[in-house]
């Protein structure tokens, strides 16, 4: 026996009756983190301390919450237990690893990042027999520089944009992205002012015990001399029209595509990413040491082939398959 995953509106798990980041409400669903697209109204839930908290701010409802810390073993069905441990990719994301008596170990990573950030905790490495993994960045050429010196770099763009006497005008997620953004300005001699939408998600932060460089709300009358930190908008947005001269940049894995700075219409595009990139998902795999692999979102096709070119059980559960059938 093996394990049934359905793929549609999240992953249905029939044999045990759970769903795995459901987007539409379910009856039980397991939350990886409080991102909108791993986000839904269902009745029961389990997640971690860190991402009820946010779901709570991003999804206010009454529902029954099951608030599990990393590493800590529950029951789910009288056949599996669930153990949550740190995914890497935003402050209190899961990896959600499922233990059944026929089954055997299921992993499934929702968003993940093995490079360490500076405000999310170290991704895990478990092993399991079945991985479900996500493979935003699943091709060989999303492969990203050193953290430290794209940090360099975000801040060399503030001080050159400061310097010409305009305003930077940085542009990131604002759950998660934005906070380690902040947290890469720590020791730039400019001021920073931030949207009210990344206040509310830094105030959740330093309530759960995250510290942040100073900053302050965003106060287009004292605006001079300050970088701005806001979640991508385009150019002709009424947020931008208040800022005089600005000079955007956005943040994100996908800077590594040159169209980026075309297609955002920004300025400026640095690859600080929030997922795992090609290298780090092949390494992934081999400290899992899966039996079956199945691949999920971005080039999860591209990646699973990938895979079984490597000796792995692997298929993609979110895109069709191009299998290799060789030459007739
Ligand atoms: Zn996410």
């Amino acid at each position: 026996m093996s394990w049934t995953i359905l793929h549609k509106n999240g992953l249905q798990l029939p044999q045990i009756g759970w769903w795995l980041d459901p987007s539409r409400p379910v009856d039980k669903a397991i939350v990886s983190h409080a991102h909108f697209d791993h986000l839904a109204a269902s009745r029961e839930v389990v997640c971690t301390p860190a991402t009820a908290r946010f779901m709570r701010h991003r999804l206010p409802r009454k529902r029954v919450e099951h608030r599990l810390p990393f590493g800590q073993t529950e029951p789910l069905t009288p056949d599996c237990s669930v153990t949550l441990l740190p995914a890497g990719h935003i402050l209190g994301s899961a990896l959600i690893l499922l233990n059944h008596r026929e089954l055997g170990s299921l992993l499934y990573t929702g968003d993940f990042k093995l490079r360490q950030g500076l405000v999310a905790e170290t991704c895990a490495t478990p092993r399991a027999d079945t991985l479900v993994m996500e493979t935003t960045f699943g091709r060989s050429h999303y492969c990203m520089p050193p953290s430290d010196q794209v940090r360099g770099q975000l801040q060399d763009f503030c001080r050159q944009t400061l310097a010409a006497g305009d305003t930077p005008v940085l542009m990131a997620y604002s759950l998660g992205k934005a906070q380690e953004v902040l947290a890469s300005l720590a020791g730039l001699e400019a001021p920073i002012m931030v949207h009210p939408q990344i206040a509310e998600m830094n105030h959740l932060h330093e309530d759960l015990g995250v510290t942040l460089p100073p900053h302050r709300l965003f106060d287009d009358r004292e605006l001079a001399g300050h970088v701005v930190l806001c979640a991508p908008a385009p150019k002709n947005s009424a947020f931008l029209k208040r800022i005089p001269r600005p000079r955007t940049a956005f943040v994100s894995g996908w800077a590594l595509d040159r169209s980026t700075v075309f297609r955002q219409r920004c300025d400026a595009a640095f690859p600080l990413s929030d997922h795992a990139d090609y290298p780090d998902l092949l390494c992934f795999v081999d400290l899992v040491k899966p039996k079956r692999v199945l691949t999920l979102h971005g080039f999860a096709a591209d990646f699973a082939r990938t895979l079984r070119e490597r000796g792995y059980d692997a298929l993609a559960l979110s895109e069709p398959n191009q299998l290799d059938l060789g030459l007739q």
